[in-house]
């Protein structure tokens, strides 16, 4: 029997939740294959293609995280690509050798960002079922796959603290443990405290903090970072200090600067600014 859709939508509700999540969260997925690819967390690549003096043996790098981030880069490009210019050829790149996790995530994230910004429109386009395809088609991941969905990139590295899970503190409206914690989905976004048993339903946000704070125990591994306004994205860090994001890419890949998921701390970005002004160097 067929499902019925979502209205206003060609595909399914069921479908239609699991495809925003994909997405949403393709770029955690994306900035954690990178930095598991590359845990010196600098170029090997680069080290490995310029064979420049350093002695170091890079790690080896598996070839299912390459070509999983490879593939999953390519299909939020081309999508991006698609919904920005609808009526041109596109043909989207993979993801750049050597390109550090904070650098692959930012992209990721950008391309995400477009493909969800249009995302009830898109859905309700044939086009829907093709980006279902490549982002929700399930491999048997015990054979080599053809290729990689984001669907089967989060089959194989789960992003474990992405995982909602049941607060130890009972609820504060009707003193049942049935609060379900759900972590951020993604960097900027807000965590969750929702009751099962009752209406209770608050994010970190709500309330002053307030509720973070109460459910803070539950999220052990939980940042304040991403939430600090001094954390900046690479085009944050760059407005900041007058330059260009590439530039900016440029002291992240020369290890000058040091970000985390693509967040970089304002008083880092302007002493690296003032440092490189200070040398006269150009760029
Ligand atoms: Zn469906
Ligand atoms: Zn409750």
């Amino acid at each position: 029997m067929p499902v019925e859709a979502r209205k206003g939508a060609l595909i399914c509700d069921r479908c239609y939740r699991s495809l925003r999540r994909h997405l949403e969260d393709a770029a955690d997925l994306i900035g954690h294959l990178r930095s598991i690819a590359d845990p010196t967390k600098a170029a090997v690549y680069d080290r490995v293609s310029t064979g420049g003096s350093r002695p170091d043996i890079p790690a080896p790098v598996s070839a299912d995280l390459i070509d999983s981030s490879n593939d999953i880069m390519k299909t939020l490009r081309e999508w991006a690509l698609r919904v920005q210019f609808p009526d041109q050829g596109w043909r989207a790149m993979g993801l750049e050798a050597g390109i550090d996790a904070a650098a692959a995530y930012d992209d990721a994230a950008g391309c995400a960002d477009v493909i969800l910004a249009d995302f009830e429109r898109l859905v309700n386009t044939v086009d829907v079922k093709l980006l279902g395809d490549a982002v929700l088609t399930r491999h048997d991941l015990r054979a080599p796959v053809p290729w990689w969905s984001v669907a089967d990139g989060l089959a194989r590295w789960s992003l474990e603290d992405n995982r909602a899970r049941w607060a130890t503190t009972p609820c504060p409206d009707c003193g049942s443990k049935t609060v379900l914690v759900m972590p951020p989905r993604r960097v900027g976004m807000s965590a969750r405290y929702a009751c099962k048993s009752c209406a209770f339903d608050k994010t970190d946000r709500d309330d002053g903090g307030f509720w973070a704070e109460a459910f803070a125990e539950e999220i052990p591994e939980a940042k304040p970072l991403p939430h600090d306004p001094r954390r900046l994205t690479l085009t944050q860090a760059a407005k900041l200090v007058g330059r260009t994001t590439g530039t900016v890419r440029g002291w992240v890949k020369s290890g000058d600067l040091t970000g985390e998921m693509g967040r970089y701390w304002e008083a880092d970005v302007q002493a690296v600014a003032a440092q490189r002004r200070g040398e006269g160097v150009a760029a």
